[in-house]
């Protein structure tokens, strides 16, 4: 599901602003969710890694205190809403009632790479 190839094989850490997907699709009874960018790149990234990948304070703090791997709970879960914020980011609302997720779009494309997310929670994306 890589569909951005990007030159250096690594996510930018200072990132230019890029244009929002011009398709937010919501599939498979919310087991995935579909970005179609304006360049023509597609990305689905499953429900469960979208999960775990949840940046908000609360799941911030719930990985430090538990240090274990963060998709472990989110095995199950799907999505239920997905909501553009402003012109940068998506809001995910999932099955298990948590809604406060604000995901950019770089964090997205990430996400849809096999990048390990221990390592994308370590980053930083606008
Ligand atoms: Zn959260």
């Amino acid at each position: 599901m890589i569909s951005e190839p990007n030159s250096g094989g690594a996510v930018r850490h200072v990132a230019m602003p890029i244009a929002a997907p011009a398709h937010i699709t919501v599939r498979d009874q919310g087991r995935c969710l579909e970005l179609a960018w304006p360049d023509g790149a597609r990305d689905l990234l499953p429900a469960p890694r979208l999960r775990a990948a949840c940046r908000c304070a609360v799941c911030t703090a719930e990985r430090r205190a538990h240090r274990q791997d963060p998709a472990h709970e989110a095995a199950t879960v799907s999505i239920l809403t997905a909501e553009q914020i402003g012109n940068y980011a998506l809001n995910v609302g999932f099955s298990d009632g948590h809604a406060r997720g604000i995901y950019p779009w770089r964090y997205l494309q990430a996400l849809a790479t096999d990048t390990p997310l221990a390592e994308l929670l370590e980053r930083e994306f606008r």
